[in-house]
């Protein structure tokens, strides 16, 4: 399968913010989110082509029992069920970061789901603006990995008026507030910290969970952490 980067960091974002953690990141996307934060994996993806073997010869050499499938969107991958699967076999945790939008059935111990809200439609691509829009929200693809898998709901927020879209969305899919996160967009610590404030504010206001982008504030936009 083709991946982009391999790498040892804390993860940054979601209920396990701060856990040491592997992170395996397949090349390739479905969505083209306006503000994608690795458009190396898919506006423009990068990657070679590695097997099973090679993938956890690089995840044992890190001292880390976390791991966390990222991309990209490695649910349209065939190839990380086979890989999940093994991790599992090495007494891994694994964390599966998606959009939402592919069911597959595989090993997981966090189904880690960021549905994707119109902030993230490229609406000066008339393209992928389109099929963005067709893909983005699937609420049977999102209640099928809810049910797989302990889960968390993270959504990239913008805008205060984000909430008008997130509100009717876990009450459709009938999903704890407990385990929805709200999580500022932004690739710096300035926009963080204003979209914080207020954002921590929604969470006090819905019962929702604040989280932060620790790997921006710890090291920035950069690429491998
Ligand atoms: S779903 Fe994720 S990887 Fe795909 S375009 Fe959006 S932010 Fe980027």
């Amino acid at each position: 399968m083709k991946i982009s980067e391999i790498f040892h960091s804390i993860q940054g974002e979601g209920v396990l913010a701060g856990v040491s953690s592997v992170f395996v990141r397949t090349s390739g996307c479905n969505l083209r989110c306006v503000w994608c934060d690795t458009p190396y994996t898919s506006w423009k993806p990068e990657g070679v082509d590695q097997s099973i073997d090679e993938i956890l010869t690089v995840v044992k050499s890190y001292p880390a029992r976390h791991v966390v499938l990222t991309g990209g969107e490695p649910m349209l991958f065939e190839e990380s069920i086979a890989l999940c699967a093994a991790m599992k076999r090495l007494g891994k945790h694994i964390t599966i970061e998606t959009a939402g939008t592919v069911f597959r059935e595989m090993e997981c111990d966090l189904m880690s789901i960021s549905p994707k809200l119109r902030n993230s439609t490229p609406v000066d691509d008339p393209f992928w603006s389109i099929q963005h829009e067709k893909l983005r929200l699937q609420p049977e693809v999102l209640r099928r990995l809810m049910s797989a898998a302990d889960y968390q709901l993270k959504f990239v927020v913008a805008r205060p008026d984000d909430l008008q879209e997130i509100q009717p969305l876990v009450s459709q899919l009938g999903a704890d507030p407990e385990k929805v996160m709200l999580m500022p967009e932004g690739r710096d610590r300035d926009t963080l910290n204003e979209r914080s404030v207020w954002i921590a504010e929604l969470c006090k206001q819905h019962g929702y969970r604040y989280s932060p982008r620790l790997h921006v504030h710890l090291w920035g936009d950069r690429r491998g952490i």
